[in-house]
């Protein structure tokens, strides 16, 4: 189907066909749901022997009684489990609680109200705002909204953001002190950052307000679907470059493990580890070490880990080539919409034609398949050319997904049809 050469009669003969098939399944009064990227029951099974997995032997490899207050890092051996999934050394891991989100607020927080390693604090400054690469992830965006921080959209490419435009907005503008990466299969587009981007990232840093941090949130450093896609190391580029200071990363085994029950973690230089231990001391005494045990037990080895993320895999492929499979051959020879192939992670990121997006969330809403909001992969919610919708399948059974999908297509032709024949 290509809508820009179709005539008006052949538009309205579509209309009136796509129309029926609508009415059709609205009918099937169905309730599915591919908003969130949340791990099946399926997966969670995976990890299900965490629980128990201490029996009764609380203490850490070093010794420490993990039940008991303190050590603000957090475990060692659970340090090192961070470090190996972000691939940098143990003592520039600091290991929290459930979530990496939470440390990025905190980190945000530690910008905000104290400043980086010395550096002003960014409320100091007249409007410190970050850098979103767009289509992006909505809860990067809150955490700015929430604290009045501006925010400044770049756009995503298939190699990450657009360098040319984050470098021209960094220079014209002292006041740009963060920028939001997701720099594997990144939420939402899938995309991994090439190795020019992670080292013009790198270079950032030497022009940069001395406050600007990078927020490296690696949520899917090790979630390939097949062989491992190599993400050129932030870390090695900063030391190459002397921006050390510039990078904070994030990762967590939220989508590892149990999600919302497993381990978060932050690495960074000395000197910003400080600045966030700092801030965190008045907080809290320290994390939750007995999860961080049972973490570091679960996975003694990293190649058990690398097992487990495999068994993740086998059950994400299928879900992930329903999604593909559907779109290319509703969409393969079409001018309906775009898409990246992502090699992992947890999302597709769809673009229907400018204005459609919104038009088919409430169709599909309508027809009783949840989709995410259009707009929400924007800051604000505001996605100014309505196009950009974030498919999840991870969550629904393959079959539910499958039908989601068929509505999915089907809603993406009838609001395109209909915006044409507008
Ligand atoms: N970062 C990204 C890019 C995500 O997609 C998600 C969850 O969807 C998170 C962070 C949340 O991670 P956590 O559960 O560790 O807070």
């Amino acid at each position: 189907m290509r809508i820009d050469s179709a005539t008006r009669d052949q538009l309205q003969e579509w209309e009136k066909e796509l129309s029926a098939q609508y009415q059709r399944i609205c009918q099937h009064e169905l309730s599915l749901d591919i908003t969130r990227g949340k791990p099946s029951a399926e997966q969670l099974h995976l990890s299900d022997r965490l629980d128990g997995i201490l029996n009764g032997d609380f203490r850490a490899a070093d010794g420490t009684d993990t039940r008991n207050y303190g050590g603000l890092e957090g475990l060692v051996c659970a340090r090192e489990l961070g470090a190996d999934i972000l691939q940098v050394p143990t003592e520039e891991v600091l290991a929290g609680g459930n979530s990496s989100l939470t440390l990025m607020y905190h980190a945000v927080l530690t910008g905000y109200l104290f400043g980086f390693a010395g550096s002003k604090p960014w409320r100091e400054l007249q409007s410190p705002k970050f850098l979103c690469p767009v289509p992006g992830y909505d809860r990067h965006f809150s955490i700015c909204e929430q604290l009045g921080i501006g925010m400044v959209t770049v756009p995503m490419t298939d190699s990450g953001p657009d360098m040319d435009a984050v470098e021209e907005q960094i220079r014209n503008d002292r006041d740009i002190i963060g920028i939001w990466c997701v720099p594997k299969f990144s939420n939402p587009t899938g995309v991994t950052y090439s190795k020019e981007t992670v080292d013009r990232l790198a270079q950032l840093g030497q022009f940069a307000n001395p406050g600007f941090r990078i927020f490296w949130d690696n949520a899917y450093a090790i979630h390939d679907l097949e062989q491992q896609v190599n993400l050129p190391s932030i870390r090695a580029a900063t030391q190459e470059h002397d921006t050390a200071d510039s990078v904070l990363q994030f990762a967590s085994t939220s989508k590892v493990t149990h999600a919302g029950a497993g381990v978060a973690f932050v690495s960074a230089s000395t000197a910003n580890l400080a600045s966030l231990k700092k801030q965190m001391q008045a907080m809290t005494i320290g994390p939750d070490k007995v999860n961080q045990l049972r973490h570091s037990r679960f996975f003694a080895e990293f190649t058990m880990l690398r097992e487990h993320m495999q068994k993740h895999a086998q059950i994400l492929k299928p879900k992930f080539e329903c999604v593909l499979n559907q779109l290319e051959s509703a969409f393969g020879d079409s001018d309906l919409g775009g898409w990246e192939k992502p090699k992992g992670g947890y999302f597709v990121s769809f673009n229907t034609r400018p204005g459609c997006a919104a038009a088919v969330v409430k169709l599909a809403a309508d027809a009783g398949v949840k989709l995410t909001p259009a707009g929400a992969t924007f800051p604000y919610g505001k996605d100014p050319e309505d196009r950009n919708i974030r498919i999840a399948p991870s969550f629904p059974p393959l079959e539910e997904l499958d039908t989601a999908m068929s509505v999915f297509v089907l809603c993406v032709k009838l609001a395109s049809v209909r915006q044409q024949l507008e």
